[in-house]
């Protein structure tokens, strides 16, 4: 069978468990053939497909996310190893890079903090905006401090950032210009896709309501800041009021910041003028 051919049928098995089957077997092919989606769909499609085709369309059928599967997924403009330890890069949380660089504009943050960095995706994508700026990710997991640290050695920002195992800021000092944060706060018992299910469960999920991890963080972000500084924090849909609460009771001041879906994606804390 052709490339052609076998990436028609795929993409309609993958129909099943992708609303981006045509996509997915496209990617997956251009990884079997150790190649890229360009290359792959200009010069690859009359060839006939690599035996390790149908084992990857497998996998993906049984809900093995795409990234774990290829071992990478582009984040703004980076791209990062990524393995099932760490949580895969959303391009929701593109919107917490875009809202710093709004906050920044005319002067740029020399240092920054990424608390549960996980594959590096915002403290390397940060670090790629700045090239001035200097980092540290910190993460819980030995599995994500490695991934991110491979990943920082291979964007060649391995000079201007520290990846270390922490309890988020714990025993950290600042001051930081800017502070990055996905936390997991997925409540514990909500239903999430299949394949969401096979992602680090301490990177999803926080607690009854998803706010368990707001509250360790909000106590420790306002003594970390620079006086212009500022803390980007990931939040669920839902979560601006409850999460937002907690970052104002420790003095912060509070925005609210909209994905390119138009709903809440992160919470902007400044110190109050
Ligand atoms: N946005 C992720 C999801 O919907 C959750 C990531 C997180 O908890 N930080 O699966």
């Amino acid at each position: 069978m052709t490339v052609r051919d076998a990436i028609a049928a795929a993409a309609e098995r993958l129909t099943a468990v992708t609303d981006t089957p045509r996509l997915d077997a496209e990617l997956l092919m251009a990884h079997a053939l150790s190649s890229d989606r360009n290359a792959l769909l200009l010069r690859h499609l009359n060839d006939s497909q690599p035996k390790i085709y149908a084992a990857l369309i497998a996998r993906r059928l049984a809900h093995e996310p795409l990234a774990y599967i290829t071992g990478t997924r582009d984040f703004w403009t980076i791209s990062l190893g990524v393995s099932p330890g760490v949580l895969i890069p959303r391009p929701d949380s593109e919107t917490l890079i875009e809202a710093a660089i709004e906050h920044f504009m005319g002067c740029a943050p020399k240092t920054i903090l990424d608390l549960g960095t996980g594959s590096g995706a915002l403290l390397l994508a940060a670090l790629s905006e700045w090239a001035e700026a200097t980092g540290i990710g910190v993460d819980v997991s030995e599995v994500a401090v490695t991934v991110a640290q491979t990943n920082a050695e291979a964007l060649g920002l391995s000079n201007r950032s520290q990846m270390i195992k922490g309890d988020w800021a714990s025993g950290l000092e600042g001051p930081f210009d800017l502070i990055l944060c996905n936390p997991p706060y997925v409540e514990t018992d909500a239903m999430l896709a299949p394949e969401v299910m096979n992602e680090p469960h301490a990177a999803l999920f926080a607690g009854p309501d998803g706010l368990d991890d707001y509250r360790r963080l909000a106590p420790q972000i306002a003594p970390l800041l620079s006086t212009n500084g500022c803390a980007v924090i990931e939040i669920g849909v839902t979560q601006a009021g409850g999460a937002g609460s907690l970052f104002s009771e420790e003095g912060l001041h509070v925005r609210v910041r909209q994905d390119l879906g138009a709903r809440d994606r992160c919470l902007l804390l400044t110190r109050p003028c």
